[in-house]
């Protein structure tokens, strides 16, 4: 009887000290995973050095307060803006412009390991008023897509507003269409023609000859015809699919997107983490 037991206790024992090296290995290999993204936070890769993760945010409106919030993926309010994007710099996040990621694509520059853009939808009155203002306190480049025929109207900023935001090289000024529409209804032609003479009536306005050719579709509704169209004619190409881009598989003409919505910083990069292993 004596013996029996012995041996269970030995077996018993046997099986603690297994499980203590698993959890001992476990914990080894995620402080090394930890501590080499900490000590390497800081790099900066070209293109095909290394795989980066690049997601772009989309914001709509930024507004003073919760009470003017009606849909979380329409409104934020200027604090949590706040909060989520100096989170993210205090994770080791790093903004870039479009001018930036494309120099990037072209091997001429190398960003930032945890690089991400920040966008804007529509062109509202609360870009100009509110996320303009982070964006000059922290001194970190954002992007604003207008739509051409709602510039100045009541909720929307002005022209002139455009032109100063995107003189200041902190608020980049692209399109989001000649006027707000669901391009998989139209023709490829009219998403053309409408692209372009967008694109001319930016130039104007902001009096930027050197404005890259950057369009965001309204709704994030898109034809594959409509895309490769205007692949073509050198468009950069901005998509609202909640998917995050890799270096190893980036396209300029088919960028993705995600919707912070009110989340905090750690949770935009536990699902941006959880979005590029569920869209691989
Ligand atoms: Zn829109």
């Amino acid at each position: 009887m004596e013996k029996e037991e012995n041996i269970k206790i030995k077996k018993h024992n046997k099986i603690k000290k297994i499980i203590l090296i698993i959890i001992s290995i476990i914990i080894i290999a995620i402080s090394s995973f930890a501590i080499y993204e900490i000590a390497t936070v800081h790099n900066e890769y070209y293109i095909g050095e290394k795989n980066l993760q690049i997601p772009i945010l989309v914001y709509h409106d930024i507004v003073d307060d919760e009470s003017q919030v009606e849909y979380d993926y329409m409104q934020t309010t200027v604090e949590t803006f706040e909060e989520q994007i100096t989170g993210l710099m205090k994770l080791g996040y790093v903004p870039i412009s479009y001018e930036d990621l494309v120099a990037y694509k072209n091997g001429e520059k190398a960003i930032p390991k945890w690089s991400f853009l920040i966008t804007f939808d529509d062109g509202y009155t609360g870009v100009y008023e509110n996320a303009y203002e982070i964006a000059k306190k922290y001194n970190i480049p954002m992007t604003s897509f207008l739509i051409d025929d709602t510039v100045g109207i009541p909720g929307y900023y002005t022209w002139e507003q455009a032109k100063e935001m995107n003189d200041s090289g902190l608020m980049h000024i692209y399109s989001h269409g000649l006027s707000h529409r669901q391009y998989d209804q139209e023709t490829t032609e009219t998403l053309v023609n409408e692209t372009e003479q967008a694109y001319t009536s930016l130039v104007s306005n902001l009096q930027d000859d050197e404005l890259l050719k950057v369009f965001t579709y309204p709704y994030g509704l898109y034809t594959e015809e409509g895309r490769q169209a205007l692949e073509n004619k050198g468009y950069i190409q901005n998509l609202t699919d909640n998917k995050i881009n890799t270096s190893n598989n980036l396209d300029l003409s088919g960028l993705h997107r995600q919707y912070p919505l009110s989340n905090s910083a750690l949770k935009i990069f536990l699902i941006t983490q959880y979005r590029v292993i569920k869209y691989k």
